[in-house]
């Protein structure tokens, strides 16, 4: 017998039909001898509406007024699976954030979980009752009502799950699996049966939409598994899991090796390329063109420098999320008499692609193998930037499909 949390996304739960399902699911997982609680999301869409309706009432509305309403498309799902499951004579019982409690520290809209409270769900999964919790709020130290950020019940099912010592976490949605690659731009992309944590991470931060990055990041924290599936088809999913092995040296264990050099290519369209032009040539300059970023809480991705032809002057490229693009001009436009520089440049025709594979801490010509095959598509590579496991570089936003399926075929992921 093992405890199994199951978390249901907005599509799994968009109308009666769904949720019915969504019920015969968990009963599925009660018939099979195991524990269950449940986490469900808004009815997809109705967040969306919630938070417009927010704006339009009032654009820089009180955040925790903000959470009082968008937090409320969760408890009408909540309390409907929970209908589901009666029907289905289960003794299931719906729990709001702020009745487990959930609690979060006091920033509203993007709350952080900072601790669960079990005790009485427990109780009820003990007698072999199902507790639907719903997802994305909480409790603040305040006594009032916290969201933890769009897509945040992700993460607050995975906290759940930590808080329960569950065997797995189960995040349904209407996708099978982690892909490849985007199954709409590459139509021989194959799911994948198994990913590791970190790579996991990788796709997720990089652009794949299907998790939310910081529920990865916390399953990997706490080692916790996870489970990517659909809710509408009876298929195994993709299970996200363990760690990469590596000897005292930091290079990866033998079963690594095996690993194929890619396991999936990444894409977004989310970041904007600044490029300051003529910065003087001298030791500090890179940090004190970043330091008006950093003040304005501004994160920087990619970075590149590019080579002075005079020695006098060079030009620093970078990129950051498009939303922040104007801000950062206009925090680097105010230093621009101190900084001496000539202009700032933005340009947001850009999309960022990766490649990512734990393979390729022990295989050579990852890279060799990526920049040739955009060269074969004249793909002009604008910036690159690398870490153990991923290659990403930034191109021309029109490029990205072509770029994308190039990719897919150069490391032969049709292939099993
Ligand atoms: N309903 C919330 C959102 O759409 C939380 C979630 O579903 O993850 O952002
Ligand atoms: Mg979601």
């Amino acid at each position: 017998m093992a405890l199994i949390v199951q978390k249901f996304g907005g599509t799994s739960v968009s109308h009666l039909g769904p949720i019915r399902r969504v019920a015969r699911r968990v009963k599925a997982e009660l018939d099979a001898g195991n524990q269950v609680a449940v986490v469900v999301s808004a009815m997809a869409g109705v967040t969306d509406q919630l938070v417009g309706w927010t704006r339009d009432m009032a654009p820089n509305c009180d955040t925790a007024e903000y959470d009082v309403v968008v937090s409320s498309g969760e408890q009408v799902t909540s309390g409907l699976v929970a209908l589901a499951l009666q029907r289905l004579g289960i003794d299931a019982r719906s729990w709001l954030g702020w009745q487990l409690p959930v609690r979060t520290s006091a920033s509203h809209a993007r709350a952080r979980i900072l601790e669960i409270e079990t005790g009485d769900i427990r109780q009820l999964m003990e007698t072999g009752g199902v507790p639907v919790v719903a997802g994305f709020q909480g409790l603040s130290p305040e006594g009032r009502i916290t969201t933890v950020g769009r897509g945040g019940s992700d993460t607050l099912a995975v906290a759940l799950a930590v808080a329960l010592e569950a065997a797995r976490c189960d995040l349904y949605s209407d996708v099978t699996g982690i892909f490849t690659a985007d199954p709409w731009i590459v139509n021989n992309a194959r799911k994948l049966d198994k990913i590791t944590c970190e790579e996991m991470l990788e796709l997720a931060s990089l652009g794949a939409k299907v998790l939310d990055p910081r529920s990865v990041r916390m399953a990997l924290r706490h080692r916790l598994p996870i489970q990517v599936l659909s809710s509408f088809a009876d298929l195994p999913g993709t299970l996200i899991e363990g760690t990469i092995i590596t000897d005292v040296w930091g290079m990866p264990l033998e079963d690594d090796v095996e690993h194929n050099m890619v396991t999936g290519i990444a894409y977004s369209r989310d970041d904007a390329k600044i490029t300051v032009v003529r910065v003087p040539d001298k030791p500090g300059v890179a940090a004190d063109i970043l330091a008006p970023l950093s003040e304005a809480g501004i994160n920087i991705d990619m970075i590149v420098q590019n080579v002075s032809h005079d020695g006098k002057a060079t030009d620093i490229t970078f990129t950051i999320t498009r939303e922040d693009a104007e801000r950062a001009i206009d925090a680097l436009r105010k230093e621009q008499d101190t900084l001496e520089f000539e202009k700032v440049l933005s340009d947001s025709n850009v999309a960022k692609v990766s490649v990512i594979g734990v393979g390729m801490q022990s295989h050579a010509g990852v890279a060799q193998t990526m920049f040739s095959a955009l060269a074969e598509q004249k793909i002009n590579i604008q910036v690159i930037s690398t870490s153990e496991i991923k290659i990403s570089v930034l191109i021309a936003e029109e490029h990205t499909e072509r770029a994308v399926r190039a990719l897919h075929a150069a490391y032969r992921l049709d292939e099993q």
